[in-house]
């Protein structure tokens, strides 16, 4: 296969501007403030270096060796930035123009020594690569999607081809770096080519396809939380509860429904703001009071539910137990003043051996509820089913 340097640099500098024209256009769309910009912009540069190296031979030796070089390494330390604006972490100033002063100052002294160019830029661009992987690697968030490992897999491919020019240029073979020469490109030329096509290319993607994953999580996010207290509303909550049913296989599994007492008048009494404030805080109390695997949702209103996996109605009851008297005991501070409120429960229970539907349990514990505040409230009531199966497994008096 005959392939024209020129013609290859030609579609490079192409697609890259095309892909920065995109870019631009996807940062005003969106994405401004998580890197898109300054990607974009990385992506520019890079395009700028690719011009300077095609008039190799004819622009002077500074520009197409000295300024493509420092276009180079400000294109990479600006992917590095946009990776970091991305996780919203701050950097040092050095790691971003440290190695790009240092890349000039080793292509401008070793302008006549390709070979020593392309050792000692080399590592300063292999170091500038390590950065941008160890910024990908130690951010759990960026982890969390899959399109960061194109991102990484297109660094590791520019490492392999700094670290193959570095060899091919030690063993004498630097007739490679001169495009201009050449009908027939060298192989290393041909693989340094191919790439950086794929990398920019990969790594333009990756990073779109970052920020989308993140957008959808934050989605998913606000879909599943109560805005009010924070904790999973009702649709993430029987989600959660749900699963908890279809896994349990052979342990218990218990349904707290809880109701805040008189919230009505606390509302007639302090105004809506209080109101919420006392939702907030009541959440929050009921929150720290849990086991690991509990889930504290809002079911609606001042309405809201537990569901706690592994735990049998001895258990649920202590539980409710605590959650009905921190709540009781503790003053919420609200801007009208201290308020204390109480709250009623109602549990349904899930024994090892039963099977159970959601909706049912969810009834029953609305029934206990509703017994629970007929005998006064500020108290817990288990569902029948609870207290039925509770007399049949307690021990039987034998005569
Ligand atoms: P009970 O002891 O029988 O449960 O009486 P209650 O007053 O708590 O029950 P009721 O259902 O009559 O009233 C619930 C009140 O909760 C009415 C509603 O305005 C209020 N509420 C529901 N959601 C919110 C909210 O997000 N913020 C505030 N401040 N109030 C809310
Ligand atoms: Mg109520
Ligand atoms: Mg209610």
């Amino acid at each position: 296969m005959l392939l024209d340097p020129r013609t290859l640099l030609f579609s490079l500098i192409l697609t890259n501007s095309l892909m920065v024209l995109s870019l631009f256009v996807a940062a005003s769309l969106k994405g401004r403030e998580q890197g898109l910009n300054k990607w974009a912009l990385a992506v520019l540069l890079e395009t700028f270096t690719w011009l300077l190296i095609a008039g190799r031979g004819v622009i002077p030796d500074e520009f197409s060796v000295v300024l493509a070089n420092l276009f180079k390494a400000a294109s990479f330390a600006m992917f590095l930035a946009a990776v970091y604006e991305f996780q919203r972490r701050d950097f040092a100033l050095w790691k971003f123009f440290v190695p790009v002063v240092l890349q000039v100052a080793v292509s401008g002294l070793l302008i006549d020594d390709i070979a020593g160019r392309f050792v000692w830029g080399g590592v300063i661009y292999v170091f500038q690569m390590v950065l941008i992987v160890h910024a990908l690697l130690s951010d759990s968030e960026t982890r969390m999607g899959r399109a960061w490992r194109l991102l990484y897999g297109g660094s590791i491919m520019i490492l392999v081809v700094l670290a193959m020019r570095a060899v091919a240029a030690l063993s004498g073979m630097v007739d490679f770096a001169q495009p201009q020469n050449h009908i027939a490109m060298h192989w290393v030329q041909v693989v340094t080519f191919i790439s950086v096509m794929a990398t920019a290319l990969l790594g333009s993607v990756g990073f779109i396809l970052m920020i989308k994953e993140r957008t959808d999580r934050e989605i998913m996010h606000l879909a599943m939380t109560d805005s009010l207290t924070g904790v999973p509303n009702r649709r993430a909550l029987m989600d959660q509860a749900a699963l908890v049913l279809a896994q349990r296989s052979g342990r218990p599994m218990s349904l707290l429904m809880i109701d805040v007492d008189h919230f009505k008048r606390i509302n007639d009494t302090y105004g809506h703001p209080a109101g919420d404030e006392v939702l907030r805080q009541a959440t929050a109390l009921m929150a720290q009071r849990l086991r690991g695997g509990d889930v504290l949702g809002r079911y609606g209103g001042e309405e809201f539910c537990v569901i706690a996996p592994d735990t049998d109605t001895p258990g649920a009851l202590i539980l409710a137990e605590a959650l009905r008297e921190i709540i009781a005991i503790t003053p919420l501070q609200t801007e009208a003043g201290e308020v204390t409120v109480t709250v009623s429960i109602g549990i349904a229970c899930c024994s090892a051996e039963a099977g159970r539907e959601l909706k049912r349990m969810l009834a029953e514990a609305d029934a206990a509820l509703y017994q629970a505040k007929q005998a006064g409230r500020n108290c817990v009531r288990l569902s029948s089913t609870c207290r039925r199966e509770r007399a049949e497994h307690a021990p039987q008096l034998v005569v």
